[in-house]
């Protein structure tokens, strides 16, 4: 079953435009399904909102993505949002090389994990001091147990359509795969966690006020995506972010915003430096780990020395701040410009790259779609973005779901098709790396030309 011996040979360089050929992936995809609840380790994976069976992947190369039959496709999944240097970069797999030969695992300080604290800490504006951990999910996790010991509240608001991994008391009305396969609440999360969750539209700040009315002093904190990307991309509407800093601030309450796709992802800040609002609490993950499995949360000094050893919130991971998962974050920030002395500002040219690369690919977008008289709104904040199937403007959850699932179901089979790898999902984001280039841009928006016909056919 390695892929070395399976057709996928030498394909590498060009884009093949029909993707015929399946049978390999549909021989491992089948023995999955019987080991493997859905075949897969991440319910979005298993393609059940857009129909059809997902490509079982060989290798990445930059932009591109190889199955095991051979077909070839331009990636604007990138992992779901890590990849932002493409697959394999060189400069990430020889870290990782070297980093593997000195051992994989110490269970003990390394430089490496004191190095990338060194660069969040420098990066991220509200970041005076993080921990690490393994997912985006152990981030959120963690900051919300932090945000309720410091402030001995037990409340957390978060809001429709925002997903923060899978704990629970986060999955009420989450984005993400519980908006995509349409799933209620999910069961297995006791009544009583549950009910710690309030909830209110993303962008109303209204229902956040009459929240904090309710519930005088009760509740520990707002966890948002500064940018919503789970219910595909919403931006903040203006005067939001600053609006939830000002009413957490006078109601004693602590505001997490949840980075994890956001960060080093906008910009070296993520959307806390875009958008000038500073949080009390930050998660990281996603393009920090460079491809591994990482999560970070931190914030002010006086905040995470309420953890332990420190302080009394516990929290540990055997493999956090793991060696490889450190050197392969280093690796990608250093790609990306970040690694510069302390003091010195970062250098974001690579931000201004991907987008202007990702604003092209958005308004070309935009042109066939009109041409092709489809309906699109086109949320993009620099590089990833959303087309939902529809003529409304999508501010929230109620917005993003008023889109068209089966026009984007059809689009995304016919995409699939001519070689182009989009989220399974309309309620997700498109994301583009350093490694695509002009020619993928031009060759997604033919294919997305003839995609659009067959949409409304
Ligand atoms: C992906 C994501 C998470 C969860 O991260 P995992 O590594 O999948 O656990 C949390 N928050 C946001 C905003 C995410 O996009």
């Amino acid at each position: 079953m390695a892929w070395g011996r399976s057709r996928c040979v030498a394909k590498y360089g060009k884009l093949s435009l029909v993707t015929d050929a399946h049978e390999r992936s549909q021989q491992i995809f089948e023995a999955s399904r019987a080991l493997m609840p859905g075949g897969v380790n991440s319910p979005v994976r298993a393609y059940q909102a857009v129909g059809g069976e997902p490509p079982v992947i060989a290798y990445g190369r930059g932009p591109r993505l190889t199955d095991v039959d051979g077909n070839e496709y331009i990636d604007y999944v990138l992992s779901w949002g890590p990849l932002i240097l493409g697959h394999a970069h060189p400069g990430v797999v020889e870290i990782l090389q070297r980093a593997a030969e000195r051992g994989t695992s110490f269970g003990a300080p390394t430089e490496l994990e004191a190095e990338m604290a060194r660069l969040v800490v420098q990066a991220v504006p509200s970041i005076e001091m993080v921990r690490f951990v393994n997912s985006g999910t152990e981030a959120t996790m963690s900051a919300l147990r932090l945000a309720r010991g410091h402030t001995g509240r037990d409340l957390i608001l978060k809001f429709e359509g925002g997903y923060h991994g899978h704990a629970d008391g986060l999955l009420a009305r989450a984005g993400s795969g519980v908006a995509t396969l349409g799933l209620p609440d999910s069961p297995g999360v006791p009544k009583a966690f549950a009910e710690q969750t309030l909830l209110a539209p993303y962008n109303d700040l209204a229902a956040v006020r009459a929240a904090f009315t309710g519930h005088p002093e009760e509740i520990a904190c707002v966890i948002v995506e500064p940018v919503a990307a789970n219910m595909g991309v919403v931006p903040p509407a203006e005067g939001f972010l600053e609006g939830l800093r000002e009413i957490t601030r006078e109601h004693g309450a602590l505001l997490v915003f949840d980075e994890v796709i956001t960060g080093f992802r906008l910009g070296s800040g993520g959307a806390q430096a875009l958008f000038g609002v500073e949080p009390d609490l930050t998660c990281l993950g996603k393009v920090i780990g460079g491809g591994l499995p990482v999560g970070a949360y931190g914030g002010s000094r006086a905040i995470m020395e309420r953890m332990a050893p420190t302080g009394d919130v516990y929290q540990a991971g055997t493999l956090s701040g793991n060696p490889m998962a450190m050197a392969a974050g280093i690796g990608t920030l250093g790609i990306l410009g970040l690694m510069t002395p302390p003091g010195q500002p970062a250098n974001d040219g690579s931000y201004r790259k991907l987008d202007d690369v990702t604003k092209r690919l958005a308004d070309q977008l935009a042109v066939v779609a009109r041409r092709a008289e489809v309906d699109v709104q086109i949320n993009r904040v620099g590089s990833m973005f959303t087309v939902f199937f529809t003529d409304e403007p999508v501010r929230d959850y109620a917005g993003a779901k008023r889109a068209n699932t089966e026009r984007f179901a059809r689009f995304h089979r016919a995409m699939l098709k001519r070689g182009v790898y989009l989220p399974p999902s309309q309620f997700e984001a498109w994301m583009v790396s350093l490694a695509h280039t002009e020619a993928d841009v031009e060759a997604t928006v033919a294919a997305a030309a003839e995609a659009l016909n067959e949409v409304t056919a």
